[in-house]
């Protein structure tokens, strides 16, 4: 879990931010404004802050020289090239133009707090151990070897492990949302992961909605 301070003034979209980010894990905090966001930054510690560029009062780049060397991820509206490299060239972790996908955002956070050392990266089930850098999976010790959807849909088990997880959200999260395939896919990769390894008192079936991973 990271602490994680969301700096937009768009309410709906830092709620929704709010949201999906809390959803896999992590705790969030509110600032609507720069000179919040500042007051939030000199009283608390963060490990990663989702600034939007274009804030009322001060900007985005002011709150960020002022967030003392913490993970950024950059949020405008603006496309323009210019942005994109200013934000960077001030050490920004990475860069997101609206509109985007939660699960775009959710991904860039995972990979950034991946980097700065702020997420996990073994976790430990049962017999089972999962290496999230070596994209492996063992069994009492032994590589097991899963194709890469079984890999990635265990990884989205874990990191949104004691939540209810739909056969359509696992099926966008794993497959992506041009998949054609149905929601069947995702009971048999399902059926093998427990078999495969021994997670067959783990992943709970949801009574008409899906799965979820019970630790
Ligand atoms: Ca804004």
């Amino acid at each position: 879990m990271a602490e994680i301070l969301i700096v937009e003034d768009e309410i709906s979209i830092n709620e929704l931010i709010r949201r999906n980010l809390n959803l896999t894990g992590h705790h969030c905090t509110q600032a609507f404004d720069g000179l919040s966001a500042i007051d939030f930054l000199e009283n608390g510690k963060f490990d990663l802050l989702v600034l939007d560029i274009m804030l009322p009062g001060m900007d985005g780049y002011q709150v960020f020289e002022r967030a003392l060397g913490t993970p950024t991820i950059f949020l405008t509206a603006k496309s323009e090239l210019t942005d994109k490299l200013k934000g960077l060239a001030m050490g920004a972790d990475d860069y997101l133009t609206k509109p985007f996908q939660m699960l775009e955002l959710a991904a860039r956070v995972e990979a950034v707090l991946r980097r700065t050392k702020k997420v996990e990266t073994k976790f430990t089930l049962g017999d089972m151990q999962c290496d999230f850098d070596g994209h492996q999976i063992f069994l009492k010790g032994t590589e097991i070897e899963c194709t890469p959807k079984e890999y990635e849909l265990l990884e989205v088990l874990i990191r949104n492990r004691n939540i209810a997880l739909s056969r359509e959200k696992l099926l966008d999260m794993v497959w992506g949302y041009d998949f054609e395939g149905g929601t069947r896919t995702v009971d048999v990769h399902i059926q093998r992961l427990r078999h495969k390894l021994h997670l067959e008192n783990y992943i709970k079936t949801v009574y008409k909605l899906g799965y979820r991973l019970e630790v």
